[in-house]
């Protein structure tokens, strides 16, 4: 029988429409400049001109061909993926450190998902009307008005989701050129695709599913209740206020000032239901900390609006920590940063920053490498002498054509066999690899078993290394 029911239950809730109210208050503020600021920044920085030696002359860049990555003056090649793995240690990192701290806040704000689906829920709001309006309009039976206006929507969310889609191909090139060949039909086909695949997920993540993908998609969403402590700042109602000995209950007789309620047992919240309503998430924080809240605030700016309507005390709903609530009188809620989870993840975080500040800093523009070719190791000439030969790699990663001289110091004159070429002329952002050879007599083995190659970049002197190397022959090898 259980299992009858268990078959026949569905696999996928299905999503009930959230239409939320418009809200007031320093949350929303905030949560719009950051949607403000995070916008302009993305739709209008490949649009930044750079001027550079070589490359793409745009701000921030990805050059796909060169292999090398752009940023303002600072130029990242394949060989600097250690510095990925630090940015990519260190924002893990913060987002632990952040949430330990206060919550979700990232997801409320931050968060692609959040800034777009407030872009598109601000288009909604701006097509269709209020929440009241919206709430008639869906209910309504298809007319000329409802097609107008749904219509209208889904043609703003279309053109906003490619327009992300456009952006987002434009910092692989420099944006003028590639706009132009993109609407020619000129550009490379991975443009057209990243397009399509960018327009159908924003218009589908920030159009329909919305909250759904931080509740059933989103990782972070699932594993942030690990890292939450019970001093940890999350938005919460205050139950023991809100609620008193009864029970919430709406402002009704003679339960309209704060005496009267709580000489009968009843708590400060009037059961509006404003909180609920303006709930991107669509859920009542009264019912406790739950997984599918975002920590945006909003339900805070609510309830405050509220509050003060009434004349009780702001702050029902708040930033506060379970710890705080829990207590029965509560404090006014702070950070509670000294605890050894948060300072633990603050010394990783100072740690890793300096470490790439550092290898930024001493970021120079040649890399070179030298490699012995062990297969054979060495071979005796007919004339007695005996020939290892090394592959030396040399990286240019300035932003000029450099030309680079190879030497042996150490080794004897003529020792050092390059062929033809005397120097090796590397473009910027390439890579050139030198086979050389290194002839010695079997009375020189003993003396030169270890010696230097010297690199050095005619171009830019100062840019020289040293390479230890080994000789290798059957004589140093006893
Ligand atoms: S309950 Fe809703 S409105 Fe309140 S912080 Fe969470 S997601 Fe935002
Ligand atoms: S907005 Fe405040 S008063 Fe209204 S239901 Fe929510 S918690 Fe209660």
């Amino acid at each position: 029988m259980e299992d009858n029911v268990l078959d026949s239950a569905p696999l996928y809730e299905k999503r009930i429409p959230i239409i939320p109210r418009t809200v007031h208050g320093k949350f929303r503020n905030f949560k719009t400049s950051v949607l403000v600021f995070a916008l302009s920044v993305f739709f209008l920085l490949p649009w930044m001109p750079w001027q550079r030696e070589s490359g793409i002359p745009q701000a921030v860049a990805f050059d796909v061909m060169g292999r090398r990555f752009f940023v303002f003056d600072l130029v990242v090649y394949p060989q600097n993926v250690f510095w990925l793995a630090l940015l990519l240690f260190i924002a893990a990192t913060f987002l632990f450190f952040a949430t330990a701290l206060i919550g979700r806040a990232f997801c409320g704000y931050f968060c692609f998902q959040t800034v777009w689906t407030d872009l598109f829920m601000f288009v909604e709001k701006w097509v269709q009307g209020e929440r009241p309006a919206r709430m008639k309009l869906m209910k309504q039976p298809w007319n000329g008005e409802k097609i107008l206006k749904i219509g209208a929507t889904h043609a703003v969310w279309l053109l906003l989701a490619f327009w992300t889609g456009v952006t987002f191909i434009l910092y692989f090139g420099y944006a003028p050129d590639l706009l132009h060949r993109f609407f020619i039909g000129q550009a490379a086909s991975a443009a057209y695709y990243t397009v399509f695949a960018l327009t159908f997920s924003t218009y589908l993540a920030a159009g329909f599913m919305r909250e759904q993908i931080c509740a059933y998609i989103c990782p972070y969403g699932r594993f942030q209740s690990v890292m939450y402590e019970p001093e940890t700042l999350a938005v919460a109602y205050d139950y023991h206020r809100g609620e008193g000995e009864k029970g919430r209950v709406t402002m009704k007789g003679d339960l309209k000032s704060l005496e009267s309620r709580h000489e009968q047992g009843h708590g400060d919240c009037i059961d509006c239901g404003i909180c609920v309503q303006v709930c991107p998430a669509g859920i009542d924080i009264r019912d406790g900390l739950q997984y599918r809240c975002i920590s945006c605030g909003l339900c805070i700016d609510g309830c405050n609006e509220v509050m003060s309507s009434v004349g009780f005390p702001r702050g029902l709903i708040r930033y506060d920590s379970e710890y705080n609530i829990e207590s029965g009188s509560p404090k006014p809620p702070h950070l509670s940063w000294k605890r050894l989870k948060v300072l633990g993840y603050l010394i990783a975080i100072i740690g890793m920053s300096a470490l790439l500040v550092v290898s930024v800093l001493h970021q120079t523009d040649m890399e070179d490498s030298v490699e012995q070719i062990r297969q054979p190791l060495y071979v005796v000439m007919s004339n007695g002498e005996i020939r290892n030969r090394y592959e030396i790699r040399l990286d240019n990663d300035s932003q000029g054509d450099a030309v680079y001289q190879i030497s042996t110091p150490d080794l004897p004159a003529g020792a050092l066999d390059l062929g033809v070429m005397q120097t090796v002329r590397v473009h910027s952002g390439q890579t050139v690899l030198v086979d050389v050879g290194v002839l010695l007599w079997p009375d020189q083995i003993m003396k030169h078993r270890k010696f230097n190659f010297v690199i050095k970049s005619l171009t830019n002197p100062k840019d020289v290394e040293v390479i230890p190397s080994n000789f290798s022959s059957e004589l140093s090898a006893s």
